[in-house]
C-alpha cells in the first residue's frame, strides 16, 4: 500500500491500521481503477481529494517527484471556464507545477486524456511552444513505475513478434526455394 507521504507498507499492516480508525478505505485495482471507497457517505470534496491522492500518489506534471502531501488539488479544466468540481476535472498538482498553468505566454495547459489515449482517464500536461513545439499531452510516470515496465514489456513483447514473424516468413520462402531446386 502507498502512503500519502509516497512511502509504502506491506498491505496486512494497512489494512490493520484501516481496522484501528482510519475513516477511509480505498481499494484498486492493477489498473488504478477504484474497486472501493470504504464510507457510507455523499462523495464530497475530502473524499475526492483522498481518491486522488490514492490514484496519483502525488503530482501529475511530468517528471515530478513531489508527494501527494506536497500537493493541492487543481482543476484540469480552469474553474472560471465552466470546469466543473467532478473528480474527472480533478488532478494533483504541487505548488511549483501549480503555478505554471496559465494563460500568459510560456504557460502551461492542463487536459483530461480521452479513451483512445494510452492512458485514459489522466492528466496529461501541455507544455509551452518553446519546450514542445508539438503541444503533446503527456502524463506523470513517476509516481507510477509499473506503467514504464508494462510500456517496455509491451515492446519487447513486439519485437519478438516482429522477429518471429521474419523468420517464418524467411522460413517459407527458404522452403520454397528447396522445392523449386
Ligand atoms: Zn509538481
Amino acid at each position: 500500500a502507498t502512503t500519502a507521504t509516497g512511502g509504502t507498507v506491506p498491505l496486512t499492516d494497512a489494512l490493520e491500521l484501516a481496522q484501528q480508525g482510519l475513516p477511509w478505505l480505498m481499494v484498486f485495482d492493477h489498473a488504478g481503477v477504484p474497486l472501493h471507497l470504504g464510507r457510507t457517505k455523499r462523495l464530497a470534496t475530502p473524499a475526492q481529494r483522498l481518491a486522488l491522492i490514492a490514484a496519483l500518489r502525488g503530482c501529475s506534471r511530468p517528471g515530478c517527484d513531489a508527494p501527494a502531501s506536497l500537493c493541492a488539488v487543481h482543476h484540469v479544466r480552469d474553474w472560471n471556464t465552466h470546469g466543473d468540481t467532478d473528480i474527472e476535472n480533478l488532478t494533483l498538482a504541487c505548488d511549483r507545477c501549480h503555478a505554471m498553468v496559465h494563460d500568459g505566454p510560456g504557460g502551461w495547459k492542463t487536459v483530461t486524456l480521452d479513451q483512445d489515449s494510452q492512458f485514459p482517464g489522466r492528466t496529461g500536461w501541455i507544455a509551452p511552444p518553446h519546450i514542445d513545439p508539438t503541444a503533446t499531452p503527456r502524463v506523470n510516470h513517476r509516481h507510477h513505475t509499473s506503467e514504464l515496465l508494462a510500456t517496455t514489456l509491451a515492446r519487447i513483447h513486439e519485437q519478438r513478434n516482429q522477429e518471429r514473424e521474419q523468420r517464418q516468413r524467411w522460413l517459407s520462402s527458404h522452403t520454397r526455394h528447396t522445392h523449386a531446386a
